[in-house]
């Protein structure tokens, strides 16, 4: 996860280089332009926590990217590659993330500096505290602030932490549940979030396999099923990634982790290959399947899908040559180095974007918001009015055909929506329609020749718009 990765470019400066390939192909002028490329707000805090008889010195980040839509929105990242750079980038994404999928919230992201398998439960859970505590004194919290979530090595469990902290510092917010999002449902949380990501790259690759035109160019047929599909990383979004593939009928010929990974050409069962890594430590050795010791190696293997969601800058201008794949699915944030994107394009290897891609963590996280706020769970209101209103259609339909449906056809029609149902729909609508803005503008607008070019255009007119409208102070 470094910032810089190969070719010394950093993360930084690829999604700036990024910005600009598309602003060329935007209205706005420079100012309007600068003023969306800049990091709003940068936090940096340094706190000291008591770790066994030591007292260590914690260095965290929080930056608020865009202030253009409140609350700002972005993940809590735990890792010792977390620098300010690194920050600013993933704020930035999130930026543009939240506009391409039209959630109305400006981008944020979060880091500690730490290596969390270094720590206990009870000093992770102290540093998290602290860290919230920070957030709180410095105004960089709250639900219509600055609202965090999981990413790289955190998850609900830290989330409550965050929730707890921010909730006895602000006895009387009554919204105080708002204030972060990926919570376990018992405090808040929204059903549907754990898999939202991996999910919504699931949705998002099945939009663009569907148009045959598109498929024909890479000499795919359309659709997901018999697709051979390699996934990096098998955490939150890796293996939610994986586990959607695999029931939709494609074959997972390859998963790499961080200590090697495997392949098999007659497909793998994701299921499996979590419950050999967690006998034996790792993925290596799962039955039948080869074993590449350097998992930097399985990203090179052939497939016909590829999908980094691990780390950042994984695929850069040393090893983007060797990559076999006909696509790239973008699900970790910043997988490809510019001059790998560059490399990959000329390769004519489809590549769906990050900020497009894995948005169905943040749009998710804007459901499980709007719960919070309006306190009352998805489906409450209309699920039984729902069945109500079908059990009448059915009795129509039997009293004027004089026919009856089936005892199973009556169950299913009869069936209102519950909050899992709702939020599904919800991020499958999201990234279908999403993907079919990007996907215009890509088609037909002349001298844009990839996609993330096209996502970019996108949420630069969304963002460009916005700031016009709110009007600068003089
Ligand atoms: P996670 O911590 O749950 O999982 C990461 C996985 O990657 C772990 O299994 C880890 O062992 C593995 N890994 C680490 N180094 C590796 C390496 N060198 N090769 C292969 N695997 C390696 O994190 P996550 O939440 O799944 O996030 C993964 C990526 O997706 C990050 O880039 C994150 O920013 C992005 N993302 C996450 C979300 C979300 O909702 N969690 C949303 C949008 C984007």
């Amino acid at each position: 996860m470094s910032s810089t990765n190969a070719s010394n470019q950093s993360f930084f400066e690829s999604v700036q280089r990024n910005f600009e390939k598309a602003a060329k192909f935007t209205r706005f002028d420079r100012g309007i332009l600068d003023q969306i490329k800049a990091c709003n707000s940068i936090l940096r805090v340094k706190f000291p926590v008591k770790i066994g008889n030591e007292i260590e010195v914690i260095e965290a980040y929080r930056v608020q990217h865009s202030h253009h839509k409140l609350p700002c929105k972005g993940g809590i990242r735990f890792s010792l590659e977390v620098d300010q750079e690194e920050v600013m980038a993933l704020a930035a994404l999130m930026t543009y993330k939240c506009a391409i999928v039209n959630v109305p919230f400006g981008g944020g992201k979060g880091g500690i500096k730490i290596d969390s398998k270094k720590y206990s439960d009870f000093e992770l859970e102290k540093i998290t505290r602290r860290y919230t505590s920070e957030l709180c004194k410095k105004n960089f919290i709250g639900p219509g602030i600055d609202v965090p979530a999981p990413d790289y090595g955190t998850s609900s469990r830290e989330m409550t932490w965050i929730l707890d902290t921010y909730a006895s510092l602000n006895p009387n917010d009554i919204n105080a549940q708002a204030c972060v999002t990926g919570k376990p449902i018992a405090q808040g949380g929204v059903r549907g979030r754990a898999e939202a990501t991996g999910l919504g790259v699931f949705f998002g690759i099945r939009e663009a396999c569907s148009f045959q035109e598109d498929m024909e160019k890479l000499g795919l047929p359309v659709g997901i099923a018999g697709k051979r599909v390699i996934v990096q990383g098998l955490g939150n979004v890796g293996y939610h990634t994986a586990k959607y593939f695999q029931e939709a009928g494609a074959k997972l010929v390859g998963l790499i982790e961080y200590n090697g990974a495997i392949y098999d050409e007659n497909g793998l069962d994701v299921d499996a290959v979590q419950a050999h890594r967690q006998k034996t430590g790792g993925i290596l050795n799962f039955p039948g399947a080869i074993n590449i010791a350097d998992p930097a190696e399985g990203l090179e293997q052939s497939c016909d899908i590829l999908i980094p969601a691990a780390l950042e800058s994984v695929i850069h201008k040393d090893n983007a040559n060797r990559i076999q794949a006909k696509m790239v699915g973008e699900a970790a944030n910043g997988p490809l180095t510019s001059e790998a994107d560059e490399i990959l394009n000329k390769k004519g290897i489809l590549v769906i974007p990050d900020i497009y891609l894995n948005a169905g963590g943040v749009t998710v996280s804007y459901f499980e918001w709007l719960k919070n706020l309006s306190h009352v769970r998805y489906g409450r209101l209309e699920k039984r009015f729902s069945e109500n209103m079908y059990h009448e259609l059915i009795d129509i339909i039997e009293s004027t055909t004089g026919k009856k449906v089936s005892e199973l056809e009556r169950k299913t029609i009869l069936r209102g929506p519950d909050e899992i149902d709702l939020v599904h729909s919800g991020l499958e609508d999201t990234m279908i329609g999403s993907y079919r803005e990007i996907r215009d503008i890509y088609t037909s607008q002349e001298g844009v020749k990839d996609l993330r070019t096209a996502a970019f255009i996108c949420a630069i007119n969304k963002i460009g718009v916005s700031y016009e409208q709110l009007g600068i102070f003089p």
